[in-house]
C-alpha cells in the first residue's frame, strides 16, 4: 500500500506492505485522515517529546531516527478482522476509532509510534473494542473531526466552565475552533477568541465566537474585562478588600468575618475567566499568564513539545490556575460523534481542504504558515496535491 512516511522529520510517499489484523483488530481502508497540529510539532519535535513520553511511563512514542506512518484523526471501512473479533460491522461499514491498538498488554498511540501505523496511508490497524460505527447522517469529513472534536471537547469539560463564565480561546487553529464549538455547544454564553490570522478570525466566528480579536490591534484581555465583572490589576484586588472592610467594619450588628465568609460562598468575591491555550508555540503559557486577569484557569490545550518559560510569581501573584489537558476518554469520544450527528456541532467550516497522499508533505510545510487552513484533511484516492 502507499504511505506516507515520516523519517529524521522528512515525509516521503513510498510503498511499503499493508499492514494485517492480530487478535482483536480491525483492517480498513482509510477514506479521510486529517493533519493535526500535534503531527507538525511531533514531525520536528518528536524526540523531546518521546523522552517526556518515557518519562511518564510510554517509551515507545516517535522518534526522528524510526520510520513512522503518522495519522491518529481518520475514518474508514471496515475490509477484514483478524481472530477473536465479534465482527459486529459488515464490510464497507463507516467507523472511527480511538487511536490506539495493543501489543500484548503494551498500548501504543496509533499514528505517533513505530508500533501502530497511523491513517496516512490506504490502509490502517484499530482495536475492534475502540471503533465505534459512524451515524448515516454524517459525512465521512464529519466524521474524521471526531478525533480533534473530542480533544476540544475533554479540554472544555475540564475547563468546567459554567455557562455564565466568559471563555477566553486564544488561538483559532482546528483545536481552537473546535474548542469555540464545544464552548457554544456546552451553552457558555460568551466566547471571546484570539488570533493573528484574519482567515481563522473568520472561521471562529463562523463557529460561534461571541467576541472576535486582532491581538495586533485589540487586546482579547481588554475585551474580558468589559464582559465580566474581572480584575487584571492587582491593585484592583487589594482596592476591593479595602472597599469590602470599610463597608463591614461599620456594621455594627453582624461579625465582619462571617458576612466576608458568606459573600465568598455566594461567588461575590473577585473570580476569573476560564483561558484556552490553543496555540502550543514556546512562550504562550507565559504570554497568557501576563495577560489574563487575575485569578483566571487557564487551560492549556495546545501541544508545545518543546522546553519553555514561565514566571512563576505572576501566576502567584494573580492567583492563576494552570491545568493541563491531554485527549479524552472513550465516553467523550463517543458522545462527540453522538454531537456531531446530532447537529449540536457543526464541523464542516473547519474543513478547508482535501489533499492526496501525496500532497501531504508539502501541505505540513504550509500549514506552519498558513492564513486561510484550519483542518487539512487527507483523502488517499485523491490526486489533489496542492493546498
Ligand atoms: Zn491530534
Amino acid at each position: 500500500m502507499r504511505a506516507v512516511v515520516c523519517h529524521q522529520g522528512q515525509l516521503s510517499v513510498q510503498d511499503v506492505s499493508a499492514p494485517e489484523p492480530g487478535v482483536g483488530e480491525v483492517l480498513l481502508r482509510v477514506r479521510r485522515a486529517g493533519i493535526c497540529g500535534s503531527d507538525l510539532h511531533a514531525r520536528l519535535h518528536g524526540d523531546e517529546t518521546a523522552d517526556v513520553a518515557a518519562a511518564v511511563g510510554y517509551d515507545a512514542f516517535m522518534r526522528s531516527e524510526q520510520s513512522v506512518i503518522m495519522g491518529h484523526e481518520f475514518v474508514g471501512e471496515v475490509v477484514a478482522y483478524g481472530p477473536k473479533c465479534r465482527k459486529k460491522w459488515e464490510p464497507g461499514t463507516a467507523v472511527v476509532s480511538l487511536p490506539m491498538v495493543r501489543h500484548g498488554s503494551d498500548p501504543h498511540l496509533t499514528g505517533l509510534s513505530e508500533h501502530a501505523p497511523g491513517a496516512y496511508a490506504d490502509f490502517v490497524i484499530v482495536s475492534e473494542d475502540m471503533t465505534m460505527e459512524v451515524p448515516d447522517n454524517v459525512s465521512l469529513d464529519e466524521a474524521a473531526l471526531t478525533e480533534p472534536m473530542a480533544v476540544a471537547y475533554h479540554a472544555v469539560r475540564r475547563g468546567e466552565v459554567g455557562r455564565r463564565d466568559v471563555a477566553v480561546v486564544i488561538g483559532c487553529g482546528p483545536i481552537g475552533l473546535a474548542v469555540i464549538l464545544m464552548l457554544k455547544a456546552t451553552g457558555v454564553r460568551t466566547v471571546i477568541a484570539s488570533d493573528l490570522s484574519a482567515g481563522r478570525r473568520d472561521l471562529a466566528r463562523q463557529v460561534g465566537a461571541d467576541v472576535v480579536v486582532d491581538p495586533t490591534v485589540d487586546s482579547p484581555w481588554d475585551a474580558v474585562v468589559d464582559k465580566g465583572r474581572y480584575m487584571s490589576r492587582a491593585s484592583d484586588l487589594f482596592g476591593a478588600a479595602f472597599d469590602g472592610m470599610r463597608t463591614l467594619r461599620r456594621i455594627p450588628v453582624v461579625p465582619w468575618a462571617s458576612v466576608f465568609h458568606l459573600a465568598d460562598k455566594l461567588g461575590a468575591t473577585p473570580k476569573g475567566p476560564v483561558v484556552f491555550e490553543c496555540v502550543g508555540v514556546p512562550g504562550m503559557i507565559e504570554h497568557v499568564m501576563t495577560g489574563a486577569p487575575l485569578r483566571s484557569r487557564i487551560v492549556v490545550v495546545g501541544v508545545c513539545m518543546e522546553s519553555d518559560a514561565i514566571r512563576p510569581a505572576m501566576g502567584i501573584n494573580k492567583e492563576l490556575e494552570l491545568r493541563f489537558v491531554f485527549g479524552y476518554d472513550p465516553a467523550e469520544f463517543h458522545d462527540t460523534l453522538q454531537m456531531i450527528a446530532g447537529g449540536d456541532v457543526d464541523v464542516t467550516p473547519l474543513v478547508t481542504a482535501t489533499i492526496g497522499l501525496d500532497g501531504v508533505a508539502a501541505a505540513f510545510d504550509a500549514l506552519g504558515s498558513a492564513e486561510h487552513h484550519a483542518k487539512v484533511l487527507i483523502d488517499p484516492a485523491s490526486e489533489v496535491v496542492t493546498l
